[in-house]
């Protein structure tokens, strides 16, 4: 069945790239990039059960051995300096919270957290590694109800999984109390880090649109914010500060800063 731009219901649009079979087209009026022939939903929750299986568990510590959870709890670190900013935050829904790293950074700082997670095999490790138990539940799926409300949803690299994403931020917007706020973080489809991928038609790992469904710029993301309800949509400016490496020379150190300054999008949004 031929899908619709979800925030402007123009059936028309153009095709950008085909990635192993799957379609990603833009929209011909609002310009919104997304995956016209998308993997079904009730697949989501064995596609995610696999990606946690087949991942190697690492220790999440500021100096771990592995480059990837330095890296990750150095981003966490730079993501709860910003909540500290915000005033009045002292309840977290961290959405997609996988293994339970960020809920358990959040904790460590004070916060009340409850995590919603997908996959059963990265919510029990969560709950056996930092005794944070999440929602197990498919935030595409209608039946989920949460009774609990908080003052923040953080929603990091979540927005772009999801298939019918403007009617999961309206039901998480109830979620919220009075004034609260959402945290989104996408992948940049405008970063250096894409425009590189794209001349090969190669999308690095992640980004693969058997999990990515939507492709954001930063038109499109502030667009489908306000089409769900939220206001006062301020970007975050501030990159993240990737940790140094003693292995890796300081040219490449250089560029892989550049690489990193512009590849993610950040966006807060009011209730
Ligand atoms: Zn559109």
């Amino acid at each position: 069945m031929p899908q619709t731009c979800i925030i402007c219901q123009n059936p028309d649009s153009l095709l950008k790239y085909v990635i192993d079979s799957f379609e990603i087209v833009q929209c011909t009026r609002c310009k919104l990039i997304y995956l016209k022939n998308p993997v079904s939903v009730d697949k989501d929750t064995e596609t995610y059960d696999h990606y946690f299986e087949e991942s190697t568990v690492l220790e999440y510590r500021c100096d771990s051995a592995s480059p990837a959870m330095r890296t990750l709890w150095a981003i966490n670190e730079q993501r709860l300096d910003w909540i500290d900013r915000l005033q009045g935050v002292t309840s977290i829904l961290d959405t997609g919270s996988g293994r339970g790293h960020f809920m358990a950074h959040a904790a460590s700082r004070g916060y009340r957290v409850q995590g919603i997670e997908i996959s059963p095999i990265a919510a029990l490790y969560s709950e056996k590694t930092y005794g944070l138990k999440p929602y197990v539940l498919n935030l595409d799926h209608s039946a989920w109800h949460i009774e609990d409300t908080f003052d923040l949803i953080t929603m990091w690299h979540v927005l772009e999984h999801l298939s019918d994403p403007i009617t999961v931020l309206k039901k998480l917007g109830n979620c919220l109390k009075p004034h609260g706020r959402l945290i989104v973080e996408v992948p940049n489809i405008n970063s250096i880090k894409f425009r590189l991928a794209r001349p090969q038609q190669k999308w690095v790992g992640g980004n693969h649109p058997r999990h990515h469904r939507f492709f954001f710029s930063h038109h499109s993301l502030k667009n489908m914010l306000l089409k769900s309800g939220f206001h006062e949509p301020v970007f975050v400016k501030d990159a993240y500060c990737i940790p140094d490496y003693s292995h890796v020379t300081n040219l490449l150190k250089r560029c892989c800063r550049r690489l990193h300054r512009d590849a993610f999008l950040t966006l807060i949004v009011r209730r």
